[in-house]
């Protein structure tokens, strides 16, 4: 996949505790229908509560397909920008999107030598015995807002 080169020139250096240059070629794993607990779901509520509507609206209206061949394709996640290559909500991403990279698992995609979490299946297992959902049944459940309604918010 070819960088924009914007994006090119805002890569970091990579060092030695941090191998990963931000390259975001990992992105394309950001996949639709990612599950989240409740306490991440109220965290990334926050996170959009506190971002221009315009903007959140842009992104929620892009279309997430990536079409792989002619009869295969994927939708990318809700708060993907697939113009910009990036995640509106990633200070409050869910643990999966944090695991990227750092466990086994899920490699990191160029297979850059980032760090492993050291009990990162300890982790995972601990996490599988919360209640989690998609960001769109935490809606429906919490109504605290429906994601159309923010969608066509005028500012
Ligand atoms: S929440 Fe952010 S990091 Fe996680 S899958 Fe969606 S876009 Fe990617």
């Amino acid at each position: 996949m070819t960088r924009p080169p914007a994006r090119r020139q805002s890569l970091r250096q990579p060092n030695e505790d941090n191998p990963c240059d931000g390259c975001h070629e990992c992105g394309l794993r950001c996949m639709a229908g990612i599950q989240m607990t409740q306490q991440e779901f109220g965290q990334i509520v926050k996170c959009l509560q506190s971002q221009d509507a315009k903007q959140i609206r842009r992104v929620l209206d892009q279309d997430k397909r990536v079409v792989w061949f002619e009869d295969i394709e994927t939708e990318q996640c809700l708060f993907y920008d697939v113009t910009k290559r990036r995640c509106i909500v990633y200070p409050a991403r869910p643990l999966i999107c944090r695991l990227f990279g750092r466990v086994e698992w899920l490699p990191c995609p160029v297979e850059r030598p980032v760090p492993m979490l050291s009990d990162g299946l300890g982790v995972i297992q601990a996490y599988a015995t919360e209640k989690r959902a998609t960001f769109a049944e935490w809606c429906a459940e919490e109504g605290l807002f429906d994601l159309g309604q923010l969608a066509t918010e005028e500012t």
